[in-house]
């Protein structure tokens, strides 16, 4: 791909920090997805504690 347009000299290439924001929002979708597995994994088994995975 061109790093500029050969017509008007636009620049085809994001400037640093262009996709940064994007990190954020993925973090809050992902935080999210976590709690909501969470919740629902506590909910279907209440008697499954974390104290399992390192003792069973
Ligand atoms: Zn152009």
């Amino acid at each position: 791909m061109h790093p500029a347009c050969p017509v008007c000299q636009l620049s085809f290439e994001p400037e640093p920090g262009f996709y940064f924001g994007a990190m954020f929002v993925s973090y809050a979708i992902n935080t999210l997805q976590f709690f909501f597995a969470w919740g629902l994994l506590v909910y279907l088994y209440p008697s499954y504690t974390l104290v399992h995975l390192l003792t069973d």
